[in-house]
């Protein structure tokens, strides 16, 4: 629950960058890290986040989300999704569903998705 910790103690995405939990890792750099989604909701679900335990978009520096955007698009390449689209996502506070607590941006694609809501 998204409420139940701000902090890196106990941080499911710390835990991978750290590697104390195994994780399918697909690129990482310096800032960034990117991962497939454990319970994927499209053929393509990639997740890609900061290194840095920052919990939300409004902590994060604008350099920082450029840069993960960046990431999505060229994982998206990799991954052979781009012509056909794909979507970016951030979840952020319990309204939007955020369930760990620690900036992510979902990369989702592979099959036609619905519209947004
Ligand atoms: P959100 O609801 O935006 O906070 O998304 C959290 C995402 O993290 C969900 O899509 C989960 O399936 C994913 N997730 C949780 N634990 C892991 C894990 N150990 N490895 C990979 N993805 C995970
Ligand atoms: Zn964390």
């Amino acid at each position: 629950m998204y409420s139940a910790s701000r902090s890196k103690k106990g941080c499911i995405f710390c835990r991978i960058i750290s590697g104390e939990v195994q994780s399918d890792i697909l690129y990482q750099d310096e800032q960034v890290i990117a991962i497939r989604d454990i319970n994927p909701q499209a053929p393509t679900h990639i997740l890609i986040l900061p290194k840095a335990h920052i919990p939300s978009p409004a902590e994060a520096e604008e350099p920082l989300l450029g840069h993960m955007a960046l990431v999505a698009a060229e994982l998206a390449k990799r991954e052979g999704i781009s012509p056909k689209g794909y979507r970016l996502v951030i979840n952020s506070g319990a309204e939007a569903g955020q369930e760990v607590p620690h900036l992510h941006l979902h990369l989702l694609g592979g099959r036609p998705l619905k519209e947004m809501g």
